[in-house]
């Protein structure tokens, strides 16, 4: 006989998949989502060491989550886990999203890019890319993210500067002829002119020696953004501002980059509000 009883039907789960995982704000952010949108689902920090990843991503489905956000050290190696990746999550050669599809493929996607767009239009919403040259400082793994989205926005032209050059050459091969490389000496001079300046290195950070770029070239009204955001105003973004410049903190990228994985999985799209910055910072 066949059983007919309907597979019992348990609350979605998600995860954020890191080592350590215990500093990570995202259990907070998508725990307050689901409990303002009344959602019956649970976000949990899951510690997976690296040689443990591609068994725990293989069981997760099965035990069900819906999907996870990624973070360090598994941000480049899930891309060769997954069974479908974005192009986007290719091009900047990592991913921070994974959609587990009820066919049982996983689906990699990088939101970080979005994130950094969506914070600067909802905190900048005057801001126009294709006004002029975008300067990024920094070519590490987020800065990719970023160059990515501000190419995808229309920048006309994409400078970048990387303490160790080679990072920043990497990124010229792989995105194109509108970025051009400076070295790191001449980071100030890339300055001249940009309309839109992101700090995407870890300086400045707290507990790190703040970023040393000379920042006299700078113009008034151009948007200044940074990726750190602890502290929130970090002391590039209070020179930057000291200077006439408009300023966005790095929090709202965090907070943005969740929302797509969480309309996935949880079938609503969330609202990125001061009352989440709150609680994400409290
Ligand atoms: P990463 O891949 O480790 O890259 C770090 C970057 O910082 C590289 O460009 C590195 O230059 C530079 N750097 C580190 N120490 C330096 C120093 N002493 N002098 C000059 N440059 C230095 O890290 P990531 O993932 O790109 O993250 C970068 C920052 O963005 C971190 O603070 C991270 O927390 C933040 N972030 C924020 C968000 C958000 O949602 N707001 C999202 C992602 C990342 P070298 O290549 O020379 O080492």
């Amino acid at each position: 006989m066949v059983d007919s009883t309907p597979a019992p039907k348990h609350a979605p789960l998600a995860a954020v998949i890191g080592w350590p995982i215990a500093h990570s704000r995202s259990p907070r952010l998508h725990g307050h989502w689901l409990k303002r949108y009344g959602i019956a689902g649970h976000y949990v920090p899951l510690p997976v060491m690296p040689e443990h990843l591609a068994e725990v991503l293989r069981a997760m489905p099965h035990m069900g989550f819906v999907g996870a956000n990624v973070t360090i050290p598994h941000k480049e190696s899930v891309l060769a886990l997954a069974d479908v990746v974005t192009d986007r999550a290719a091009l900047i050669g990592a991913a921070n999203t994974l959609i587990f599809r009820a066919d049982g493929k996983i689906h990699a996607d990088n939101t970080d890019g979005y994130g950094f767009i969506a914070n600067i239009r909802q905190h900048a919403p005057d801001w126009i890319p294709g006004l002029g040259p975008a300067a990024v400082i920094g070519a590490g793994g987020a800065a990719r993210a970023v160059v990515a989205s501000l190419l995808e926005s229309g920048v006309p032209e994409l400078r970048i500067a990387n303490r160790t050059r080679i990072r920043a050459e990497q990124i010229r091969s792989e995105f194109g002829a509108k970025v051009v490389v400076y070295d790191w000496a001449q980071a100030g001079n890339m300055l001249e002119g940009a309309m839109t300046v992101v700090n995407a290195t870890s300086m400045g950070m707290q507990g790190k020696p703040p970023l040393r770029v000379p920042l006299d070239a700078l113009a008034p009204g151009t948007l200044v953004t940074d990726l750190v955001y602890t502290p929130l105003m970090t002391p590039f973004l209070t020179e930057a501002q000291a200077r006439g410049c408009e300023i966005v903190d790095g929090l709202g990228m965090l907070l943005h980059q969740a929302t797509p994985g969480f309309e996935r999985w949880f079938g609503q799209r969330p609202e990125v509000d001061d009352e989440l910055r709150r609680i994400v910072l409290a």
